[in-house]
Formats: C-alpha cells, structure tokens, sequence
C-alpha cells in the first residue's frame, strides 16, 4: 500500500466508531428511548461528545492531507519569539481553564530557517499538549536552546512512559488511546513530519508524574 492509502484507510478507521456510536445513540432514541427523558439526555450528551470527536479529526485532518503534506517548502529566517507569541494566543484561553503559566525565555533575536506558518504549527502543536497534558495550576516554558536552530517546550504535566516515547509520534496514536479533549493522536504526526521536511530533529526526556521536555533541533 502506498503512502496515501496507507492515511486513507487509517483515516477512515478513526471516522467510523465515532460515526457507528453516534449511528447507534440515533437509532436507538428512535426505537423508543426518547421516552424516557433521562437516558435520551445521556444519549445525546454521548452523540454530541462523539460529533467534537469528529470535529477535531477533520480539523486536523485538513493539515495531514496528502497533497498539503509533500508541496515544497519555503524557509526563511523566523524570529523565535514571534512563533511563541502565535502560540500563547492562540492558547491562552486552554491555559487560563487551567490556570497554567507559559512562560518564554527566548535569547535577544534568535531565529530559525524555517517555513513560518510550519514552525508556528509545530510550536502551537508542542504548547498546545504540554497544556492538555499537564494538570491545572501547572507550568509550560519554551526556551531557545544553546545551539542555533535549537529550542524546547518543558511541561511539569503527567509525563509520557519510556516505552511510549517512540510510538507518540505516529499517526493517530494516543498514550491509554486518553479521551482527553482534542485529543485525535495527529498532533505530534503533524510535527514529525514538518520536522523531516526541515530536516530537523525532535527528541523527548519525559518522567512520568513530574513532566516531559519536546527538544527541536533545525540544522543551523
Ligand atoms: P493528541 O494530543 O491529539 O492525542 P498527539 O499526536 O499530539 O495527539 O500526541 C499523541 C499522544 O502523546 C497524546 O494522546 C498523549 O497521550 C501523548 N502526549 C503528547 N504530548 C504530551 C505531553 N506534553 N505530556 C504527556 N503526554 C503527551
């Protein structure tokens, strides 16, 4: 199977539970179970977690589309700083749910040869997980490393086992397959494969219950 069937079964994989339990929540409010105004309440709260579950596929879906996956990229100098502030807004609502704390420390001007709405991307991406994944009143810091091209996203969230640690970064996979929101397991399959279009590197360092650190490394 080649590499676009491959995502097209797996994507319609993902798409059909949630489809076949919300098919069965319908059809079974209609064989009667409306009658009973507390359980088709249940249902439909059930259905209407099943319909953000779908949403949030599509929506990440829409940037793992083939065609978008492979089109060339266009790199230049992309300050740091500006990619973290992209990614602190467009979190901070999720962060202040949870009363987490991002916090940045970015050396003076420090920039990557990148594709900027890519490298916004991957670092909306790592941000947005070390808040989902990190318990309320928590911290998440981004940090430019010693090496150009190098930075890191540090959670104190619940932290990723060893064993783990390789299969988080295929599609689809998520750790205990967790019903967190937003979940879908395409976050980091996302972030994997802008990576290898930079020919950058992503590695992890990650204690269970204490945190987990997501190093980038472009080359320089
Ligand atoms: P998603 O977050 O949509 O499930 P991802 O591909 O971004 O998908 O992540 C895959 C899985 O890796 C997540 O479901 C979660 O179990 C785990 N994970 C990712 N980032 C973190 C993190 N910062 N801390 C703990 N677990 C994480």
């Amino acid at each position: 199977m080649d590499e676009e069937q491959n995502v097209i079964a797996e994507v319609s994989h993902e798409l059909r539970l949630p489809l076949a339990n919300i098919k069965l929540l319908v059809d079974t409010l209609l064989d009667g179970a409306m009658d009973d105004a507390e359980a088709a309440n249940k249902m439909l709260l059930r259905a209407q977690k099943e319909i953000g579950r779908l949403e949030d596929l599509v929506n990440n879906l829409l940037s793992v589309t083939p065609g978008r996956q492979f089109e060339a990229i266009e790199k230049q100098s992309v300050r740091l700083a500006d990619a973290c502030d992209y990614a602190i807004v467009s979190t901070r609502e999720l962060a202040k749910q949870k009363k987490i704390t991002v916090t940045t420390n970015i050396k003076e001007g420090f920039s990557i040869q990148a594709n900027p709405d890519q490298l916004n991307q991957v670092i909306l991406n790592l941000v947005e997980n070390a808040i989902k994944y990190t318990n309320d009143g928590g911290f998440v810091k981004i940090a430019s490393g010693i090496a150009d091209g190098s930075f890191w996203v540090e959670d104190t969230g619940i932290g990723i086992a060893q064993s783990e640690i390789p299969k988080i970064f295929k599609r689809f996979y998520r750790v205990n397959r967790n019903k967190a929101k937003g979940s879908t397991g395409l976050g980091l399959s996302i972030v994997k494969h802008i990576l290898d279009l930079h020919q950058a590197k992503i590695t992890v360092k990650s204690t269970v219950q204490e945190g987990s650190t997501f190093t980038v490394e472009f080359p320089s």
